[in-house]
């Protein structure tokens, strides 16, 4: 039989995305021109944020992120050892120091309930991450902040158009960043953006990603030490196109992503992804977790075999090597992420993935674990 290739992720773009381009050719700006107005304006009114500030990448918006909430040498801010790595790093940039929490079994989100023992006098802010597009509640991690008085930064680089209690995920802290690298929802290519209510952050925020210049918009005055995090007009143009599709570009993952549920439901060995009531799921990537007894890593390897890619999402950051020496952390610091990390498969995923791909994968994967 004809072995079907199966990417790992595919980005979703049409005519429209290609004409978008094209119309930014026909100009002369590539870099700070209309079309990141236009992305900001369209991302701000779909999350309902009063500011949307464009960067370079997620990695880019969660470091001015930390930055514009005052992070310095030394304050710690607590966040998940679940996640991909840029959501720690963001804080050593600063010389921070990520202060890890271990995770909720069923959620693979920070535990709440372990939150307030980790606090100290140094502790600044809560960085959460909605893991897999999965929200966390984030009305109890207001509450933790506010009885402390800490920022709250939310990762949402792999949850835009996630909802908890029907608001958007990534607008509940006081400042919120997407990614939109080709494998998200929605990509730009290489891009980011920052949401915030605070017009300061918002203008630091501009200014930061901009070499550090002023308002008054003097290019050879600088303000602060900047970066050059901006988003190029190409990239904003593919974000347009983009928002322009985004119910259809979510539906159609969130179909994907039911199919798999519907084969792999009753699979022994194989536990689905679960919704909860007050949560809705914005699907970045599709991850089983595999019983134990199940050796993970090979169960990788045989589905390669079979021509179908597959990730150990995530590795937990506090386990990688120079995070070890930085912060001084050794297996068994937070049993229940490396026990998930151990455990779980992300499987391939992309908003065009056909039914027949899904069975494809589903029957392989089936066999392997049977
Ligand atoms: C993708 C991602 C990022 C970073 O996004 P880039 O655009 O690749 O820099 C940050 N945090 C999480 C959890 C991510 O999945």
């Amino acid at each position: 039989m004809k072995i079907p290739k199966i990417p790992m992720s595919s980005p979703d773009i049409g005519e429209l995305e290609i004409a978008k381009i094209n119309e930014v050719l026909r100009t002369p700006t590539l870099s700070l021109g209309p079309m990141l107005e236009a992305f900001e304006r369209r991302v701000a009114d779909y999350v309902g944020a009063r500011y949307a500030v464009g960067v370079s990448s997620g990695t880019a918006g969660l470091h001015l992120a930390v930055r514009a909430a005052g992070i310095r040498e030394g304050d710690e801010v607590i966040t998940t050892p679940f996640s991909f790595v840029a959501s720690a790093n963001c804080i050593l940039y600063e010389r921070g120091r990520p202060v890890f929490v271990d995770i909720d079994a069923k959620t693979l989100n920070l535990d709440l309930d372990l939150i307030e023992r980790k606090i100290t006098a140094q502790t600044r802010a809560i960085l959460p991450v909605h893991v897999f597009g999965r929200p966390c509640e984030m009305d109890r991690i207001l509450a933790i902040a506010e009885r402390h008085h800490l920022a709250v930064i939310e990762d949402a680089c792999e949850a835009f158009g996630a909802q908890f209690d029907g608001r958007q995920a990534g607008t509940f802290g006081d400042l919120g960043v997407y990614a939109f690298y080709p494998n998200k929802q929605v990509t730009t290519g290489e891009g980011g953006i920052v949401v915030t209510e605070d017009p300061d952050h918002a203008a630091l925020l501009r200014s930061l990603r901009n070499q550090g210049r002023g308002d008054a918009g003097a290019w050879l005055s600088h303000m602060s030490l900047g970066y050059n995090y901006r988003l190029n007009e190409l990239s904003c143009a593919l974000g347009v196109a983009q928002l322009e599709r985004i119910q259809d570009l979510l539906a159609k993952r969130e179909r994907v992503a039911a199919s798999y549920t519907r084969r792999l439901n009753d699979v022994a060995g194989i536990e689905v992804p679960r919704g909860a009531p007050r949560v809705k799921t914005s699907w970045f990537v599709y991850v089983v977790r595999l019983s134990d007894g199940i050796d993970r890593d090979r169960v990788m390897e045989r589905l390669s075999a079979q021509g179908i890619p597959s990730r150990p999402y995530f590795p937990p950051i506090h386990l990688q090597p120079y995070m070890r020496e930085a912060l001084g952390h050794k297996e068994g610091d937070f049993p229940v992420a490396e026990a998930a990390s151990r455990s779980t498969l992300a499987l391939p995923f992309y908003g065009d993935m056909k039914e027949q791909q899904v069975d494809y994968v589903c029957d392989a994967l089936g066999k392997i674990v049977r």
